[in-house]
């Protein structure tokens, strides 16, 4: 079965969409933890990082990319996290690759 996140690029299921290109799309969070939480998606499927190879590089880059341009559009630049879970024990619920973009007040410790 596909999840979540694939059902939201196959466009089966909306979302709160900000950005989109043949790679990568980003959406909010719909439990958000801070007041701007986007999810940064690669299109191609990857369980999570750990599954990423030195032939991913430019993907990885452009996600970087893509929340640094972010961070400016929500006005986020004096203080944001990106950050992705690996593995159900590090809190990984969705199984397909997508970094947290944080931000919009003073963040916690991260664990
Ligand atoms: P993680 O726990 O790192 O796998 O992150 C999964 C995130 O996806 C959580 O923060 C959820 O709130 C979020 N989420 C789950 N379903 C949806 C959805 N349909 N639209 C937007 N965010 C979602």
């Amino acid at each position: 079965m596909k999840n979540v996140f694939q059902r939201i690029i196959d466009e089966e299921l909306p979302c709160d969409k900000v950005f989109e290109n043949e790679r990568i799309i980003a959406f909010k969070d719909i439990a958000p933890a801070a007041p701007v939480h986007i999810l940064i998606v690669p299109k191609k499927h990857f369980p999570n990082i750990s599954a990423i190879g030195p032939e991913d590089g430019e993907l990885i880059l452009e996600v970087v990319m893509v929340a640094n341009e972010l961070a400016k559009k929500f006005k986020i630049t004096d203080g944001y996290r990106l950050l992705t879970n690996n593995g159900e024990k590090a809190g990984q619920t969705v199984f397909h690759l997508h970094f947290h973009l944080l931000g919009g007040t003073h963040l916690g410790p991260i664990a």
